[in-house]
């Protein structure tokens, strides 16, 4: 949604629902935890009333221990947060999924995949960041990334876990291929979808 027309939250969240989209993913960036500020729980709640799809949230700040509450309660319905923000992960996932929401651990490009390894058998989702986290429109860093994702798919195989993989940042028709090659999931697609002329057919395009 972060590439969205802001001006139309339910129009947008609607087309792009219609348009096919599995899941709506909200970036929350406080302009701390990255140079950048986007948005609260009030958009959370703002955009919940004109979709059914799942709204997959991702905190972006300094403090997930602390604000995510109040994105469950605005009806997000996974919350993932950074394993390099200020928190006992642990127990902010623990708290998450107690709520009745899916929980993530995200990891940025620069941190490695060892630093997420201790927390797998407790989340839902593994968010690989493909771009550095803070704005919109980045380029794809496949070289730091994709074996990553390779190493999560390899975890998730060798632990019997079930956690989705998630890729967010600079995703298009070209790199969701790439990055679901490499064991991905779940492909986050932000300018690629909503500046398409047909975003059913770009999502059409990426299924494929
Ligand atoms: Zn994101």
């Amino acid at each position: 949604m972060l590439a969205s027309d802001w001006g139309q939250v339910a129009v947008e969240a609607a087309r792009a629902e219609a348009a096919g989209g599995d899941w709506l993913h909200l970036d929350v960036m406080d302009g701390h935890f990255v140079d950048n500020i986007s948005f609260g729980p009030q958009y959370v709640a703002a955009v919940r009333p004109h979709t059914e799809v799942t709204l997959d949230v991702h905190l972006m700040i300094v403090r997930p221990d602390h604000y995510w509450k109040r994105f469950a309660e605005a009806g997000a319905d996974r919350i993932t947060v950074h394993v390099e923000a200020d928190h006992d992960v642990v127990a902010t996932l623990a708290a998450i999924r107690e709520a009745g929401c899916a929980c993530g651990l995200a990891l940025s490009p620069d941190t490695p995949f060892s630093d997420v390894e201790p927390f797998l058998d407790q989340i839902d989702l593994l968010l690989v960041m493909t771009v550095r986290p803070g704005f919109g429109g980045q380029a794809f860093m496949e070289a730091e990334t994709m074996p990553k994702v390779a190493a999560a798919k390899a975890a998730r195989e060798a632990g019997g876990f079930s956690y989705h993989i998630e890729v967010d940042g600079g995703i298009d028709a070209d790199t969701c291929h790439i990055a679901a090659a490499a064991g991905a999931n779940v492909f986050v697609a932000g300018t690629s979808l909503f500046k398409a002329p047909d975003m059913a057919e770009a999502i059409r395009g990426m299924r494929g």
